[in-house]
């Protein structure tokens, strides 16, 4: 390699900004100028890593607290719903007309042909007093479990 500045032939030269361009020189001439960031690029794709696990970050932090606070209709929704209908001595019909409703929904309800509403829940659970819900466990996923240890070297090796 040649310094551009006093034309010595070096191994190594170094990018400076001499009045305003960028040259290749040598040691010696390196004083002459103001070295350039070859970093300026690094910085970059340091912003974009770290932005990319703020991301990651996030989004798995906001499911963790969907899960932490998941109340999920129970499996067996149908029978509590019938075993509550028939202690309490009601026909579907009898129980539709208390909350509103279609026999055709409590006869699906029950049959499991469909999932009731949070509306409907709701006054299923207050007419037969019941739970229909069930609260799940938090179970953090081996997904989040990576993301949370994952550290800047990880995603940058990640990438190449
Ligand atoms: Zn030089």
């Amino acid at each position: 390699m040649t310094c551009e500045l006093c034309g010595k032939e070096v191994s190594k030269t170094t990018t400076v900004k001499v009045e305003g361009s960028e040259m290749e020189v040598c040691e010696d001439c390196k004083k002459y100028g103001k070295e350039v960031l070859t970093s300026e690029k690094k910085n970059q794709s340091t912003k974009q890593v770290l932005q990319r696990i703020k991301n990651k970050k996030r989004t798995s932090g906001s499911s963790n607290k969907y899960e932490e606070k998941i109340e999920e209709l129970a499996l067996d929704y149908s029978e509590r719903i019938e075993n509550a209908r028939l202690e309490d001595d009601l026909t579907q019909e009898e129980l539709a007309k208390k909350i509103n409703e279609k026999k055709s929904v409590i006869s699906k309800l029950e049959k499991e042909d469909m999932r009731p509403s949070e509306d409907l829940r709701k006054k299923l659970e207050n007419t037969l007093d019941i739970k229909l819900t069930e609260k799940i466990e938090r179970t953090p996923t081996k997904t989040s479990e990576k993301t949370e240890g994952l550290t800047i070297g990880d995603l940058i090796e990640e990438e190449t």
